[in-house]
């Protein structure tokens, strides 16, 4: 059964798009080119798939709903980089990594 799709609103409740699930179960948003109010039919011709992040503007009422990246996205999108940019991406993560100490305190004491 395929899994319903669910839908984005802004502020003041008009939808904006729609989060779907692609083949690798990755949740991408359609955005609606025109904002749709409740029980009006979905835009035939949606803006996407958006696999990252947007903040999505209503043509009704020009609020924004922001869409947020996933964890299971942001692997998808490294794992569907050109090979040399995949390698240039984890050059950086480890560079920064180098220079940039995680906030996290860590500790051999067992937590009481
Ligand atoms: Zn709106």
């Amino acid at each position: 059964m395929k899994k319903k799709a669910e839908l984005l609103r802004c502020k003041k409740n008009h939808i904006v798009g729609e989060v779907r699930w692609n083949g690798q179960r990755v949740p991408q948003v359609m955005v609606y080119r025109h904002a749709i109010c409740e029980g009006e039919s979905a835009p035939h011709n949606p803006l996407g798939p958006v696999t990252g992040q947007m903040n999505i503007p209503c043509s009704i009422c020009g609020e924004t709903r922001f869409w947020g990246i996933s964890i299971p996205a942001a692997i998808y999108l490294v794992e569907n980089m050109p090979g040399k940019m995949v390698f240039d991406f984890w050059q950086e993560l480890l560079r920064r990594a180098k220079v940039e100490k995680p906030n996290v305190e860590v500790s051999d004491e067992p937590v009481s």
